[in-house]
């Protein structure tokens, strides 16, 4: 494709992805196909001539699109958001036409500096401790993928920093001992990456029992003792913002005074409701944040900013280098400077430029129009919330906290599994369930998702609710 199709063909996309939006909302949500649906209207292999554009962009139409779970649409209120806007999506393209690549500085000057300036804007915006800052000198942010890549890189940063103590304090152990030796504590309401993270470094990582949804420091420091006792070295600890299931918050100020006292790593997983510590009423959940050594949460759940952005922030990034760098010779003579090689600084050795699509959103919405989007978002969830305690089938199990409403139908797990199927047939919103593992309670997750929600919206889903609950009620002839 040259230049000149390239315009054409990109125009069409535009048009094409921009009608898509327009009408997304004649969609159902969830597609209505069978597993392997797909495979029976691919060819097996590759083409070995050249095909023309008007043939892939019907299949899009044929093929692709019936398999859409429509993250866009303005019935989703599924998982959390990953809310996407066209702003981000500019940036985006902008990226992946001027195609650098960003593992050191000189790969591309305005790809590291940008990136250094997004971070501290976006550390700046959440208020926290400057430690967290470029401008720290050893502190400082980076975009990662995804936020189990942060609390698996924390975790090997970590790591690295108590092989390191462990074996001044004690030469008669080498790293494998020390390794063999380490635990880290999570709370059981964390997201599932982070036991992963344990699996990953094949390390020891132990959930804490929470009570109430929230890790407390009574039942952390009880696990700590014990491991000690038994000669283990405690290292490590994540703490949660917003917990995938319910939308809980750990308390940083009772976590991590516990942390200091052990010389534990903490870590801070706010990955979807990061966002929302930008408004100052929010930004209390972040109090305690002081303890922690690294913080996450992504840009692209509920920023506006599209996927793949995550925000990450170290308060001493030497010990994520220590964890990471290596020195090819094939990458010749690196440039001594003040910027950091992010190839450093993670996992990932090649690197987008996300940086732009940050820059966009921030321009273009202001931190007022984001402050505004998300304060919408916790006031619907709160609507959904206040519609749903009117019907006294219905109860609400958990505290509404920010966009995300847990609710099930009283009674047996079958009728809020029922209810649940149901909704799924009908299409028009989607939603997913979950399970309280102490109790064995299934309710439904409601999450507002969608960029341009109105009171509209969430009262059209509670209608839906409402009707397919009356028709199921029928049937069971209740
Ligand atoms: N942590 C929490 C609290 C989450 O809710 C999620 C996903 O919803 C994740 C981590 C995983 O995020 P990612 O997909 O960026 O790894």
């Amino acid at each position: 494709m040259d230049v000149e199709e390239f315009r054409k063909r990109g125009k069409e996309m535009i048009d094409f992805v921009a009608n898509y939006l327009d009408n997304i909302e004649d969609l159902k949500v969830f597609p209505q196909i069978e597993p392997g649906y797909l495979h029976k209207m691919i060819p097996t292999d590759a083409p070995k001539n050249p095909e023309d554009w008007n043939s892939i962009m019907n299949d899009v139409n044929n093929i692709i699109m019936p398999g859409i779970t429509h993250w866009r649409h303005p019935h989703f209120y599924a998982y959390f958001p990953t809310v996407n806007s066209n702003t981000s999506l500019c940036g985006d393209i902008l990226s992946g036409g001027i195609g650098c690549v960003g593992f050191s500085w000189e790969t591309s000057p305005a790809c590291t500096e940008l990136e250094v300036m997004m971070m501290d804007w976006l550390a700046k915006m959440l208020k926290l401790p400057n430690e967290f800052l470029s401008e720290s000198g050893i502190g400082g942010g980076v975009i990662y993928n995804s936020c189990g890549e942060a609390t698996l890189v924390a975790l090997f940063a970590a790591r690295n920093k108590t092989i390191d103590e462990k074996c001044k304090e004690n030469p008669k152990e080498n790293q494998f001992i020390v390794m063999s030796k380490l635990v880290g504590y999570y709370s059981d309401q964390a997201h599932s990456t982070v036991e992963r993270a344990g699996l990953l470094s094949m390390i020891k990582m132990r959930p804490v029992k929470s009570i109430k949804r929230k890790m407390r420091d009574s039942v952390l420091e009880e696990m700590i003792q014990e491991d000690i006792a038994n000669g283990c070295y405690p290292f490590y600890c994540v703490a949660t913002l917003g917990t995938t299931g319910s939308c809980a918050f750990d308390n940083l100020e009772e976590i991590g005074p516990i942390c200091k006292k052990y010389n534990i790593w903490l870590h801070v997983d706010a990955a979807y409701a990061g966002s929302a510590m930008i408004c100052p009423e929010y930004r209390h959940l972040l109090n305690g944040i002081e303890f922690a050594m690294s913080f996450v949460f992504n840009p692209h759940k509920w920023m506006l900013v599209n996927l793949d952005c995550c925000a990450v922030w170290f308060k001493d990034s030497r010990f994520v280098v220590d964890a990471f760098a290596v020195f090819p010779p094939y990458l010749g003579n690196q440039h001594e400077n003040k910027y950091p090689d992010f190839r450093h600084w993670g996992i990932q050795f090649s690197r987008r430029f996300r940086s732009l699509k940050i820059w966009f959103v921030l321009r273009l919405y202001g931190v007022k129009g984001i402050q505004k989007y998300i304060r919408n978002h916790i006031e619907l969830g709160h609507l959904f919330e206040r519609l749903i305690s009117r019907d006294d089938r219905f109860e609400i199990v958990e505290e509404v906290t920010m966009g995300l409403v847990c609710f099930r139908l009283k009674g047996k797990n079958e009728n809020t599994n029922n209810l649940y199927k149901r909704i799924e047939a009908d299409g028009r919103i989607y939603m997913i369930t979950s399970v309280f593992c102490d109790t064995d309670i299934v309710y439904l997750r409601f999450i507002v998702c969608y960029q341009f929600a109105t009171e509209d919206h969430i009262k059209f889903a509670y209608d839906t609710i409402i009707h397919i609950t009356n028709e199921m009620n029928l049937c069971l002839g209740a």
